[in-house]
């Protein structure tokens, strides 16, 4: 079977080498021809929205995917019209701007935080709810793309400190910690959710996820199975979708969704008995899917710009490195390591982040 990918960066290259023991090969189209994806895929270097360079895609693939959730409009529709694409292009549609987002979680009855749409500076100023977290609708990730207002004085000029593009302002919730869920449904309608996981972010970017996360009722579980489920179905979604939500006591707000494979879910490589990667290629290929429960419990640390020795890391028992082939430059993901193994995971995990420069 063959598998385009829209995007050629450390997920689409996480996903050719899911692939290559199921015997799925894989074409990826990027901008780069250094794209990380390059060394273990068929690499077709053009701009995303080159149609020729769809085409090509198009021709090379049984079904083609994605692993961002921005690629223009256009692009997704010419590729749907010449070949199988999963997941639909309309689920990118809403994923790429947080007002359908919120909205679909409101028309799902799926509790998410109070939200209104600010379309200038002038209803910027007439925000009446403070602290606010003013974001971009489209193309924000990583942290970028949003400020927190606390007091109105912060909201003076702020519309065009975002870019002059259209904003929502979501009340600032304060939150006992982050979680995710990341579920796969398959072109049957059937789901399959891994465990809830805890996310730990700084400076907008995910360093450290604990799976599954503790201390989780089955209630909140519930909630947010829920939660994925009804957004996977309404969406008619197919492939890898994540949930980010945020624990408020004994409740989950939805945050967002991102409509791929996600970092949250790397820890499924080794620490799930099917990885998000190889489930999100039997979904888009029509194949049965795995089993997404734990193997037990594990970490998943970061690796951002600068990597660590591979000795210091290797040396740490339990220790699963994946780097991406990607160049270190400030601020980058550039790799991965999964902890692995109950015995002292705390202690273990700590000696990884201390290595990624972390804690
Ligand atoms: P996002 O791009 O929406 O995932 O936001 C990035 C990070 O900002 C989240 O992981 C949270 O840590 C924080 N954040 C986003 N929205 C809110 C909110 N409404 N209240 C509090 N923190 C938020």
């Amino acid at each position: 079977m063959r598998l385009g990918v829209l995007g050629g960066g450390q997920l689409a290259r996480m996903l050719a080498i899911a692939g290559h023991p199921l015997g799925v090969t894989c074409t990826v189209l990027d901008p780069s021809p250094e794209a990380c994806a390059g060394p273990v895929a068929s690499l077709l270097v053009a701009a995303y929205d080159d149609s020729d360079g769809l085409d090509r895609l198009a021709a090379a693939s049984d079904v083609v995917t994605f692993e961002f959730e921005n690629p223009p409009a256009a692009s997704a529709q010419r590729l749907a019209a010449a070949v199988e694409v999963h997941p639909p292009p309309g689920a990118l549609e809403t994923a790429q701007d947080r007002l359908l987002e919120k909205r679909l979680f409101e028309r799902l009855g799926i509790p998410t935080p109070g939200f209104r749409a600010l379309d200038s500076q002038a209803e910027v100023d007439g925000l009446e709810q403070l602290p606010a977290v003013l974001k971009t609708r489209r193309m924000g990730y990583d942290g970028k793309g949003q400020m927190v207002a606390r007091d109105r004085g912060q909201l003076a000029g702020a519309f065009a400190a975002l870019g002059g593009v259209p904003l929502i302002a979501e009340q600032l919730v304060e939150f006992d910690r982050e979680l995710s869920i990341v579920a796969a449904r398959g072109r049957d309608g059937r789901t399959a959710a891994y465990p809830l996981v805890e996310n730990s972010h700084r400076d907008g970017i995910l360093r450290l996820t604990q799976a599954p996360a503790g201390g989780v009722t089955s209630d909140l579980r519930r909630q947010a199975e829920r939660a994925v489920g009804l957004i996977a179905d309404q969406l008619d979604y197919v492939g890898v979708l994540a949930l980010e939500l945020f624990q408020v006591g004994d409740r989950l707000l939805a945050n967002e969704i991102a409509p791929r494979v996600h970092n949250s879910g790397h820890w499924t490589i080794e620490g799930a008995v099917t990885s998000q990667f190889e489930n999100h290629l039997r979904a888009v290929l029509g194949l049965p899917l795995g089993d997404p429960a734990a193997r037990g419990r594990c970490a998943m640390v970061n690796l951002i710009g600068e990597p660590p020795a591979t000795e210091s890391v290797l040396a740490v028992p339990g220790a699963h490195l994946h780097l991406y082939g990607k160049a270190a430059r400030p601020g980058r993901k550039i790799g991965h390591v999964t902890v692995t193994g109950e015995a002292s995971l705390e202690q273990r995990t700590a000696r990884i982040a201390a290595l990624a420069g972390e804690g």
